[in-house]
């Protein structure tokens, strides 16, 4: 499916075709757009704030915030609803639709989540989730990374009332930052009454009756109403095996990259975000900065052509940001790492979404219409 979001249909600007509209790849068009023929293929028709996602599950209203069509930051250019599956030196192909010439071509597939192609269906999803959540006395949750934690966290502080369980196959959480966050999270979890089980896996029967059992490796079962599966997201570069860029992937499957942060090895393709094997720590505000950086030596290459000029890389620093629920978080900054209210004031208030709205020329706190798809919502 194509959505052409502007008036002039020829031009003589370059051909910019963006692989991937999550934070890298939605932020790249949108400052790139009149400067080129951008056009950005993705599988579904918006881009989420990741982080968000686990907000939405108690709160599905920040999703409308949060959900926001492609059209609506990119204004002056194509995009194209479908996954890309192959890469010539020249063209993109696509799941549906006809190839996509490109002079400039950006990767930027970070992940693949398992989402729904509209807005709208995106909506009705974390308003189910939310209703899943609001029926259940006792929640199971899996995996002990931050989208376990920072779920549990949700879960804790806007329903204190439910019995959560978290079981993580870890011996600590967040295992991608320091011992001393896991430790205080822990912490933090557990005096909030989420019962925290480490080294140990779930499996899954069905009783008779149709009742879920959850079995403990250790041959305990858990007892929940429902449960959240919580597991590592992978990077989507598999389908790059088959292309012209399986050469530049890593042993891990990422994009190796210049200082510049083209594809190494090729002078017209860049990648940016998490599918690039930079050796930093995998964070949404880095993904932003590779795509400012890719924009201007972008913009450098189409205008002056002189790769000289280009701006070169350096790896973030690791900073990272657990949201522990609507106040709290755990934050690993360069010399410390701390819990509580300070890193909470930084994220878990509004979970960057006014800025990231901003920063793509949005309103940060638009009215939101009484659609109907919350009509069921009430916490
Ligand atoms: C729970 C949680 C909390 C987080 N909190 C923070 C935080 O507070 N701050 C922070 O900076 N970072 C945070 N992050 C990390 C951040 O979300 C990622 O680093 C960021 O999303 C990476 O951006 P990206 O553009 O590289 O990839 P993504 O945002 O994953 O976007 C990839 C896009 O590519 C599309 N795609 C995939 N395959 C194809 C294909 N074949 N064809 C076309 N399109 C494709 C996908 O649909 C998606 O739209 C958090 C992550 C999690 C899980």
């Amino acid at each position: 499916m194509e959505q052409s979001t502007s008036d002039s249909e020829v031009s003589d600007r370059k051909r910019v075709v963006i692989i991937g509209g999550g934070v890298a790849g939605a932020l790249l068009a949108k400052t790139i757009q009149f400067d080129a023929d951008v056009t950005l293929v993705d599988p579904k028709e918006y881009f989420e704030i990741p982080w968000t996602n686990l907000r939405a599950m108690v709160e599905p209203l920040i999703a409308e915030r949060s959900v926001i069509n492609h059209s609506e930051y990119l204004t002056n250019g194509r995009v194209i609803i479908s996954r890309a599956i192959n890469i010539t030196e020249t063209e993109v192909l696509t799941e549906e639709g006809s190839p996509i010439t490109y002079d400039y071509l950006v990767i930027a597939t970070g992940h693949d989540d398992p989402v729904p192609k509209t807005k709208m269906e995106r909506l009705e999803e974390h308003n189910s989730e939310n209703k899943k959540i609001q029926a259940a006395n006792s929640i199971l949750i899996i995996g002990g990374g931050p989208t376990g934690v920072e779920l549990a966290g949700e879960i804790a502080t806007d329903f204190p009332d439910k019995k959560v369980t978290l079981v993580h196959s870890g011996s600590r959480l967040l295992q991608f930052i320091g011992p001393r966050a896991s430790t205080k999270t822990l912490k933090w979890l557990t005096s909030k009454n989420v019962e925290v089980i480490l080294e140990e896996s779930v499996t899954f029967n069905t009783e008779s009756d149709g009742k879920q059992v959850y079995q403990l490796s250790n041959g305990k079962t858990i007892d929940a109403d429902c449960h959240f599966l919580c597991i590592g997201r992978s990077t989507s570069s598999s389908w790059l095996k088959k292309t012209i860029l399986n050469g530049s992937l890593n042993t891990i499957g990422k994009l190796m990259v210049d200082e510049y942060l083209r594809v190494k090895g090729r002078k017209n393709i860049f990648a940016i975000g998490d599918i690039t094997g930079i050796l930093e720590i995998k964070q949404g505000y880095l993904a932003q900065r590779h795509a400012l950086l890719a924009a201007r030596n972008l913009k450098m290459l189409m205008t002056e052509g002189d790769e000289s000029k280009m701006a070169t890389y350096k790896p973030g620093s690791s900073i990272a940001i657990v949201s522990l629920g609507r106040r709290d978080a755990v934050a690993q900054l360069p010399f410390i790492t701390a819990i509580g209210r300070m890193p909470g004031l930084i994220k878990s208030r509004d979970l960057f979404v006014g800025k990231t709205r901003k920063q793509l020329g949005l309103e940060p706190n638009p009215q939101i219409a009484q659609t109907t798809w919350y009509k069921g919502f009430c916490k």
